[in-house]
């Protein structure tokens, strides 16, 4: 009889399957990383003393008052707004960039320090409460990045252009100096933004917490991996600190204007879904690795290149041994995360530029971009000796194993297309089986190219 898996909260090796399992747990902070923990206290630490030190300021204008009130306003607004626009286009549960920091730098640059030192809370527990991936330790940490980056704006903005009375479009930025002081104030914002979380996400990552910081989306190394995603993160950072340009100069013209400024801010905001989507459109969702079509295209593109250079490439299949009967006995949910530790072991054998994707069902595919001949089968043989040598453990069992064959194809010269690479690797894989399973096997040079399994299988 088949029994409901249960998998034990000590889970020994992919780090994958432990940051699913902490999800949703609230405060999670004790479970940090230590050099994380430290970052979050610290930050939240100097943000509150930089709020005694702007309460002990001036007491606020009543013209401050209301225009933090109306930006308070118009900031909630938009995150209201921009999570009921996102929610039928979700497709991972991962927090998202939100645009924040746009209200709030708006806000240091219009306000005395206070001000912007403290709207990131307001803002930052809505956001979580509109979108609860993100726990409440994280909202916190926003909150304070925020606010010390509001504080250092504000004042850099004073500092630079003192002015005693609210910010006219003259005083703001109708003379040199006066512009001078409002860009550099508005550098200074994500510059402070981004050094409060710098190096922690990718820490939190590494070592397998990404769920405590809030992450449910991709795990360590997942593809596409962090150059895309710091790609993808400079557009969306210049587009924040513009808009919060504009929506600062437009309230010195006329708060009015803000009413023509909130829909272009949501329709921004909903753009980011952008590289959601795509990252949904190339992902596998179960292993977060390149799906076979994007696998395919990648590959295809970096064959033509080695083409042109004359630079050899090798394809890896890998094929877990005896799946069926791991579904069989433990159940479909066990077999899942047996995929997801073969992914995470395929992660760790091969290097970021070698592109690793699901072939489907419990079949892998890697191109290698090959440096030296012998490589290919190293890469293989780790791989094999990886998944071999990790064992998952279930809720009162013993731990589970599996074991992966593997058929490797590489060309010494110029590679051919990339279907014969393919199909000298699916004979080869064939013989690895054949040969017993948990093995590795080299393509015969000279195979027989019979079909392309990639547009086979799909
Ligand atoms: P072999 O060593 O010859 O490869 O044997 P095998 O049992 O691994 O191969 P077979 O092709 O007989 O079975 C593959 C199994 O993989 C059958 C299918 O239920 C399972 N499978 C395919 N996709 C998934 C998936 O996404 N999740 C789970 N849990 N199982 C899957
Ligand atoms: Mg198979
Ligand atoms: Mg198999």
């Amino acid at each position: 009889m088949r029994r409901e898996p249960r998998v034990a909260a000590d889970l020994p090796v992919p780090a994958g399957w432990r940051a699913g399992l902490l999800v949703g747990s609230g405060w999670m902070l004790w479970r940090a990383p230590l050099a994380v923990m430290h970052r979050i206290v610290a930050v939240t630490v100097c943000w509150l003393i930089l709020v005694g030190v702007a309460a002990a300021g001036p007491r606020p204008r009543w013209a401050d008052v209301e225009t933090f009130a109306v930006f308070l306003g118009l900031g909630s607004v938009a995150v209201v707004l921009s999570a009921r626009l996102g929610v039928d286009l979700a497709v991972a549960h991962t927090p998202r960039h939100d645009l924040l920091a746009s209200w709030a730098l708006a806000v240091a640059v219009l306000l005395p320090p206070l001000f912007p030192t403290v709207i990131g809370l307001p803002l930052c527990w809505l956001a979580g409460r509109c979108e609860p991936a993100r726990p409440p330790h994280l909202r916190v940490f926003h909150a304070a990045a925020l606010g010390i980056a509001g504080f250092c704006a504000s004042s850099v903005h004073l500092l630079l252009s003192p002015s005693d009375g609210p910010f006219t479009v003259d005083s703001l930025i109708g003379s040199s100096v006066a512009t001078m002081a409002f860009l550099a104030a508005v550098a200074v914002h994500p510059v402070l933004v981004g050094l409060a979380g710098l190096g922690m996400y990718r820490r939190g990552r590494e070592d397998g917490l990404g769920a405590w910081l809030g992450e449910t989306g991709p795990r360590p190394g997942a593809f596409p991996g962090p150059a895309a995603e710091r790609a993808e993160a400079l557009p969306t950072w210049a587009a924040e600190t513009c808009s919060a340009i504009i929506v600062a100069v437009l309230w010195t013209v006329s708060p009015y204007l803000m009413l023509a400024v909130t829909p272009p801010m949501l329709l921004l905001q909903r753009s980011l879904l952008h590289t959601e989507l795509l990252h949904a459109a190339r992902c596998d969702a179960k292993t977060s690795l390149a799906n076979p079509a994007y696998w395919r295209q990648v590959a295809q593109r970096e064959l033509d290149r080695a083409r042109r250079t004359g630079r050899p490439l090798s394809v890896l299949l890998v094929d877990i041994d005896h799946f069926k009967q791991v579904n069989d006995r433990f159940g479909h949910l066990v077999g899942d995360l047996i995929l997801l530790a073969v992914a995470d072991a395929l992660r760790a054998a091969t290097r970021p530029r070698d592109l690793v994707g699901r072939f489907g069902g419990e079949e892998f595919v890697v191109l290698l971009a090959q440096d030296e001949p012998e490589r290919p089968l190293d890469v293989a043989e780790r791989i094999r000796r990886q998944v071999a040598g990790t064992s998952c453990r279930l809720d009162g069992r013993p731990p589970l194993s599996v074991t992966v064959s593997v058929g490797v194809a590489t060309e010494q010269g110029p590679p051919g297309d990339l279907a014969t690479l393919l199909s000298r690797a699916d004979t080869a894989l064939y013989q690895a089986k054949a040969g017993g399973r948990n093995r590795v096997r080299l393509a015969d040079p000279l195979g027989d190219p019979l079909s392309d399994p990639l547009s086979a299988a799909h």
